[in-house]
C-alpha cells in the first residue's frame, strides 16, 4: 500500500505502535509535543543527525530496517562520546507519496530495535511529503554522567586508547559496493561467516554507549570514530593543541577484517585508519589513570586497546610501525617514509 493512500495521520498512527517508551517518557506519541520528565542531570545532551537519500544512503543496498537502526545508534554514539546516556529520539520523515507504507514501518521496527537495546525512549516526530527522496532527521536527547568528555582535554603523555575493532564497517561497505548480497538480520543479532559479519558492522553500528559515562573523570578527551581514526584523532589533537603518535602495530583489526582483506582492494590497515562509521569510541586517559580505567571497564564486555600517545608536537597524528619508524599509510595502502628510516 502506497502512502499517498492513507495520508499522513494514519501514518502516525500506525508509527505510534513500534515506538517504544521508557519511564522518563511521561507522554509519547499523540500530542503537540512530548512530555519528559525533568532529569536530575548536571547537564543534558542533544545531538541531531540528517540523513538524505543519495547523499548518505543508497536504497539499492539499504533496507528501511537498517536504515531506521543505524539512524538511531550514530546519534547514540554522539552522546557516549560525550560521556553521557541517551534517553530520548525525535525521527521525522520526509517521504515521496509513492513510498510503501510497509518500508516506513520496516524502518521504524529498525528505530525500535536500536532504541529498545540502549534503553531509548522514541518520544515522538514529524512526518512531510518529499517531492523527490527520502529524509530522515534523528535527534536524541541524553543526560550527563558525572562529567562531560570533550575534544579538547588531550594532554602531552596521555594514552591513546580505543574500543572494540576498526575498519569492519568500511570493508563491509566495500563489499557491498563491489555488490555482495546485504545480510538480514535483526539489529543486534550475530552472522556467520567473515565477510556478512563485516557488512553487517556497516549495515548495524553497535556503538559501545554504556562505556562512554564510565569514562567520564578518567578520560581526558573523546571521540566516536565516525570518519575513521586518522582524522579523528585529528579533530580531538586540534582541538586539545597536542599531536598523537599511533603505533600501527597495535591498531585492533578483527579476525574477520583480517581474513577477509586479502581480498579487499586496499589493506586491512588503510580500512582500520581511515574508512569510516566504527562508531567506536576513541579517547585519552592521563598515564596516573589507566590502571583505574581498566577496572572500571572490567565486565562491560567491551575491549579497550592502548594504540598510542599524546605528544606535545607536532599537531598531527604521526604513525609508526613495531620498530618505532615512521611511516605514511595511504587510504590504497601504506609505505614507509624511506627518508625518515632509522639507519
Ligand atoms: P503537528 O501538527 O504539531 O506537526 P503532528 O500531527 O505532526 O503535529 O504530530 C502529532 C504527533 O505525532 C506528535 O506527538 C508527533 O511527535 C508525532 N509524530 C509525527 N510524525 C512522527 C514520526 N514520523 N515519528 C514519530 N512521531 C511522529
Ligand atoms: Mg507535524
Amino acid at each position: 500500500m502506497r502512502l499517498g493512500r492513507i495520508g499522513e495521520f494514519a501514518l502516525i498512527r500506525r508509527l505510534a505502535r513500534h515506538c517504544p517508551t521508557n519511564p522518563a517518557l511521561l507522554l509519547g506519541i499523540g500530542d503537540d509535543a512530548a512530555v519528559l520528565s525533568a532529569p536530575r542531570a548536571p547537564a543534558l545532551l542533544w545531538t541531531t543527525d540528517l540523513l538524505v537519500e543519495g547523499i548518505h544512503f543508497r536504497r539499492s543496498w539499504t533496507r528501511f530496517y537498517d536504515l531506521g537502526a543505524k539512524a538511531i545508534a550514530v546519534n547514540l554514539s554522539d552522546v557516549a562520546a560525550m560521556g553521557g546516556t541517551p534517553r530520548h529520539a525525535l525521527v521525522s520523515l520526509a517521504l515521496p507519496a509513492q513510498t510503501a507504507v510497509e518500508e516506513v514501518e520496516a524502518l521504524y521496527r529498525g528505530c525500535r530495535d536500536a532504541c529498545l537495546r540502549y534503553g531509548v525512549s522514541l518520544a515522538g516526530g514529524d512526518t512531510s511529503r518529499s517531492p523527490k527522496g527520502v529524509f530522515l532527521s534523528v535527534s536524541v536527547l541524553g543526560v550527563a554522567g558525572k562529567g562531560l568528555l570533550r575534544r579538547s582535554g588531550a594532554r602531552a603523555g596521555d594514552v591513546v586508547f580505543v574500543t572494540g575493532t576498526l575498519g569492519d564497517a568500511a570493508a563491509g561497505l566495500a563489499l557491498l559496493r563491489a555488490g555482495r548480497t546485504p545480510p538480514r538480520r535483526r539489529y543486534g543479532g550475530g552472522v556467520r561467516g567473515h565477510e556478512k559479519t563485516l557488512m553487517l558492522r556497516h549495515l548495524h553500528p553497535l556503538p559501545p554507549v554504556g562505556v562512554g559515562g564510565r569514562l567520564c573523570g578518567l578520560a581526558s578527551a573523546a571521540i566516536d570514530v565516525s570518519d575513521g581514526l586518522v582524522a579523528d584523532l585529528g579533530h580531538l589533537c586540534r582541538s586539545s593543541g597536542v599531536g598523537a603518535e599511533i603505533r600501527l602495530d597495535a591498531v585492533p583489526l578483527s579476525p574477520s577484517l583480517l581474513a577477509v582483506a586479502p581480498r579487499l582492494p586496499r589493506e586491512a590497515l588503510a580500512y582500520a585508519l581511515h574508512g569510516g562509521e566504527d562508531y567506536q569510541l576513541l579517547f585519552t586517559v592521563p598515564p596516573q589513570r589507566v590502571a583505574r580505567l581498566r577496572r572500571r571497564l572490567r565486565g562491560t564486555g567491551v575491549s579497550v586497546t592502548a594504540i598510542g600517545t599524546v605528544v606535545a608536537s607536532p599537531r598531527c597524528v604521526v604513525l609508526r610501525d613495531a620498530r618505532g619508524r615512521r611511516v605514511r599509510v595511504l587510504r590504497e595502502g601504506y609505505e614507509h617514509f624511506r627518508r625518515e628510516e632509522s639507519p
